[in-house]
């Protein structure tokens, strides 16, 4: 069907009025100190993202207000109010100060959506302890190599999870002093080696006098992946709640009122910004749900929980969208007011779909784990171009760059004044929320930036109108159902496998969950290529890595393609893969 390139926003027929409504206006009139009045300072003049996502309501009019309410298929609704997360929250900043964590020190969860890894990611920003949230479905690989990096001194899981995914690795991780149990069924934990949280929390106080942390002390440490080597820690600070009180203004225009949704899991960057730190500060009531994807239950969810703003991801979308607009069209949601995207490039149908089966178009928009915050997006302030990410926010200069460095020389880039020309896509620094660094890794950190520009890895380009477009990514990692994956850990764990000689790892298009992941494999001598080993090494990719970052198609190869100086082609691959162009092979080893 022949659709329009634009869709028109009519104030008129906003169901509530936006937080803004003229572009330049508000890019002209704002600046990141007056955003700074949006929030509480400490009595010290510091900033603490936990007083100001939870404290600061629980002292004024939203005390009683519900914070977060959990649901589940099995157990009935848990509602926290703003008041009783702070006092819950004061008890694990209790517990973590009982057991001699303080500021500085790291705290790793790997737990579902369950009240407690809520309950502790605010606890420990109140102590000024770094939290970092694990995706539960990593293998024991995964969590054992982000553990180590960070240094964790402790995790909190479910006495499920450390059983399936801690135990066997629990010695590679000399620095963990405490793992912190909940149990899964409600009673005691049992495990030996371990605290069981319940019993903890029971004993501690609901009072604590919070850490002094300021704007720029380290509040989160999220990992996230590169081409090459391990994943990257990246750092981010309290100040960061400037940054996400402002965009979750701008771009998902949150009100006090609202009730909100986010699906993205907590374990990754957009799950616990926009899932958790986020509408709190605005004082919304946040839905979670601990359910994994179900079309009918969303979009009961979305109707009987009245939802009236809803974050959610393309892969998310497409499944919605594959159920039909039968489905969809037999629930209604007068409630429904505002629905956004991120993650991967939302489809220009996508964003009709939402306008023709839901009343809604749906806003893409464009941030990653070094960002800290929404950057570029669709907002309810201007006209929406499908299949673009939209404009940069307020605080926010966005540009296209091409690099000018010859290889091996430090960043050097130039703007792109012209329209529509394609090249890198990059940030003038100095947000709020922007990463402070990769945890020990400094060199990798400097790559990022050429001047005052932070180079994304992203390349894009942008319109007359201010319009971004996202073209694909610079380096070869993979985004799988919204989740970003390094090639690198994934070959590395291949290629623990006796069998395997050398591993390629690619993400290979695919019209549901955007890329999935393909690895290429060449077998040692007296290994013969077939469908038992396949599924052996397939099955040992899960257990190591877990199902979300496994290779889901591996194939034999005789040899690799790699350059003569012996790095995999990945690029390569890919173009073998799609039956592309190879583009410039001048570097390949000859026999490849
Ligand atoms: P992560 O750091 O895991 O959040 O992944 C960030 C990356 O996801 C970005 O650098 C992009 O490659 C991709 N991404 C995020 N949002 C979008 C979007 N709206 N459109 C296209 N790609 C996106």
């Amino acid at each position: 069907m022949d659709r329009p390139s634009i869709i028109h926003k009519d104030l008129a027929k906003q169901r509530q009025t936006p937080n803004w409504t003229a572009f330049e206006d508000e890019r002209r009139r704002f600046s990141w100190q007056f955003a700074h009045l949006a929030t509480q300072r400490l009595p010290g003049g510091g900033i603490n993202m936990g007083i100001e996502a939870v404290d600061r309501h629980a002292a004024g009019v939203l005390r009683y207000h519900v914070a977060l309410r959990f649901l589940s298929r099995t157990l009935p609704a848990i509602e926290i109010s703003f008041a009783e997360l702070a006092r819950l929250t004061n008890r694990f900043a209790n517990v973590l100060q009982g057991l001699g964590v303080g500021k500085g020190d790291h705290l790793f969860l790997l737990a579902g959506r369950i009240p407690e890894l809520y309950v502790a990611l605010l606890g420990a920003l109140k102590n000024g302890t770094v939290v970092t949230p694990l995706f539960s479905a990593f293998g024991p690989e995964p969590i054992a190599t982000r553990i180590q990096l960070g240094a964790g001194q402790v995790l909190l899981t479910t006495d499920h999870l450390y059983q399936r995914k801690v135990c066997q690795i629990r010695a590679q991780m000399p620095t963990l002093r405490h793992v912190l149990l909940v149990a899964e069924d409600g009673g005691v934990t049992h495990e030996t080696d371990t605290l069981d949280l319940a019993t903890l929390m029971r004993d501690a106080s609901d009072c604590f006098e919070v850490s002094e942390t300021s704007e720029d002390d380290p509040a989160l440490l999220f990992f996230t992946s590169g081409t090459t080597g391990t994943p990257k820690g990246a750092l981010h600070v309290h100040g960061a709640a400037v940054a996400h009180e402002a965009t979750g203004r701008y771009a998902l225009d949150l009100h006090a009122q609202d009730r909100y949704w986010c699906t993205a899991d907590p374990g990754w960057v957009t799950g616990a910004t926009y899932g958790i730190i986020a509408p709190l500060l605005h004082g919304v009531t946040t839905l979670v749900d601990r359910e994994e994807f179900d079309a009918e239950r969303w979009y009961t969810l979305l109707e009987q929980e009245q939802i009236t703003v809803w974050y959610t991801a393309p892969t998310a979308i497409r499944m919605l969208m594959k159920a039909g607009p039968e489905l969809a069209r037999s629930h209604c949601y007068p409630a429904l007011r505002f629905i956004a995207s991120v993650g991967e490039p939302l489809n220009p149908e996508a964003v009709w779909w939402g306008q023709e089966v839901l009343g809604l178009p749906i806003h893409d928009n464009w941030w990653q784990t070094e960002t800290g915050g929404i950057m570029i997006a669709n907002t309810p302030a201007f006209d929406i171009k499908p299949g673009s990410m939209g404009r940069p926010l307020p605080g926010i200069d966005a540009f296209i760059v091409k690099h000018m460095e010859a290889e091996g020389e430090p960043p050097r880039v130039r703007i792109i004044e012209a329209p529509n020309v394609e090249g890198e896509l990059a940030l003038k620094s100095g947000w709020p929320s922007m990463f402070r660094g990769y945890l020990n890794n400094e060199a990798r950190y400097a790559k990022c930036f050429a001047g005052d520009l932070y180079l994304t890895g992203d390349l894009a380009r942008v319109d007359a109108d201010g319009y971004f477009w996202f073209i694909g990514r610079a380096d070869d990692v993979i985004k799988s159902a919204g989740h970003l994956i390094g090639p690198f850990e994934v070959e590395s764990v291949l290629m623990e496998h006796p069998a395997v000689a050398e591993a390629g790892v690619i993400g290979k298009p695919d019209p549901m969950v955007g890329e999935v992941v393909k690895a290429f494999v060449s077998l040692k001598a007296g290994y013969e290529a077939g469908e038992a080993l396949r599924l052996e090494i397939s099955a040992h990719a899960r257990k190591r890595l877990g199902a979300a970052v496994a290779p889901k198609e591996i194939a034999f190869l005789a040899v690799l393609p790699r350059t003569r100086s012996g790095k995999i082609m990945r690029r390569l691959l890919k173009a073998r893969e799609l039956g592309l162009p190879e583009g410039d092979t001048s570097t390949l080893e000859s026999g490849a």
